[in-house]
């Protein structure tokens, strides 16, 4: 794939690391790559960061035909730039263009593209402790049409933003209101796909939560909200009497690739391990008896973050005293260390560029 390069005239300074927060300072420049019938993905180019133009009856601005990705780029403690498990970014994405009818994207042309802006913005990812470069792909649906069906031209869009440590102040376990009127995704709907149509349908209890003083929500299955399906934007961890507990992936849960690989590693240290429906009485059954050791969400933007109360019909319960567990702080210690480098990586898991 030839990527043409148009640079930027008019560099931006770059912000304070103290202060990056989430997603709220983007790098100069993005990366475009357009689909249409008969010529395929063409008009791979990376350009300055700026506004798009688009008609008014864009299809995904009306039907939501749109997926994202999320991925990092850390600054190792060697000065080394490393991604972690991006190839499972690019597969998920393409399973997630499969369910929303957007034709596929060749892996290669994802590495080459996201190689080649990270070179460019290189200045950009930052280097103070935990800090690091998020990257957002997408893909937006392109044809001004009102009618419903799959959009026949597509726009692939790789935007990058630098971001702080999601734990400023040292990881702090969160207390999660467990939601049982909305729910976030249906076997058979989009929960499996990183698609912002599941996010639309998630906004209101987060905000309800919020209000209420909590941090995030527990998402339980849409059919009986009997069984945990997710925490927040992230996959969800119980430690029961000695054994984890997840979730299977059964189509309403987004597989998260930490998920994937806090699997990885507990299988590895043989610890003992279930994937298997977990329901809500049983999470809170196991914290009454004492039983409920740990538990902790997962997720690219915190990595592990451990739960410190449920909150459920009026209820609550803490667990382990609302302080990080050892388990959690073991994932969380050895997931960062091979992402900045500070551990080796017998997995394989990062790369070089
Ligand atoms: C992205 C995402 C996750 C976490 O996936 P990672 O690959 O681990 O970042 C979990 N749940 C939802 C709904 C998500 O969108």
């Amino acid at each position: 794939m030839n990527i043409a390069i148009t640079r930027t005239t008019n560099p931006k300074p770059h912000p304070e690391e103290s202060n990056l927060g989430f997603g709220q300072y983007f790098t100069d420049h993005m990366f475009l790559l357009n689909f249409s019938p008969g010529k395929g993905w063409h008009n791979a180019r990376i350009v300055p960061y700026g506004p798009l133009e688009l008609d008014p009856a864009t299809m995904t601005l009306h039907y939501a035909q749109e997926i994202f990705e999320g991925l990092k780029a850390y600054r190792g403690i060697d000065g080394k730039i490393r991604l972690f498990r991006a190839i499972e970014n690019i597969r998920r994405l393409n399973r997630s263009n499969e369910r929303l009818c957007v034709p596929l994207i060749a892996e290669s042309d994802f590495m080459q593209a996201l190689t080649e802006l990270l070179h460019i913005e290189e200045s950009w990812i930052p280097s103070s402790p935990d800090t690091s470069l998020y990257i957002r792909p997408f893909l937006i649906a392109t044809d001004p049409f009102l009618g419903v069906r799959p959009s026949d031209t597509h726009l692939f869009i790789i935007i990058l933003s630098p971001v702080g440590s999601y734990y400023a102040n040292g990881i702090s376990p969160t207390s999660i209101l467990v939601e049982d009127e909305d729910v976030r995704a249906v076997r058979g709907g989009l929960g499996c796909a990183k698609t912002g149509a599941n996010y639309a349908a998630t906004i209101r209890a987060q905000d309800k939560a919020k209000h209420k003083g909590f941090t995030q929500v527990l998402w339980l299955d849409a059919l009986e909200q009997k069984y945990v399906e997710e925490i927040g934007t992230s996959n969800a961890f119980f430690k029961i009497a000695g054994t984890v507990i997840t979730p299977p992936l059964n189509g309403s849960i987004l597989p998260g690739i930490t998920r994937m690989s806090v699997l990885d590693l507990l299988r590895h240290w043989q610890n003992r391990l279930e994937e298997r429906p977990i329901s809500i009485d049983e999470v809170i059954d196991a914290a009454n008896r004492g039983l409920l050791e740990e538990s902790f969400a997962s997720g690219t933007a915190a990595v592990i973050s451990p739960i410190g109360s449920l909150t459920y019909k009026g209820k609550s319960v803490e667990i382990n005293e609302g302080k990080i567990g050892a388990l959690s702080q073991k994932l969380y210690d050895t997931l960062t260390g091979i992402q900045w480098g500070k551990l080796p990586d017998p997995f394989g898991w990062t790369t070089h560029i």
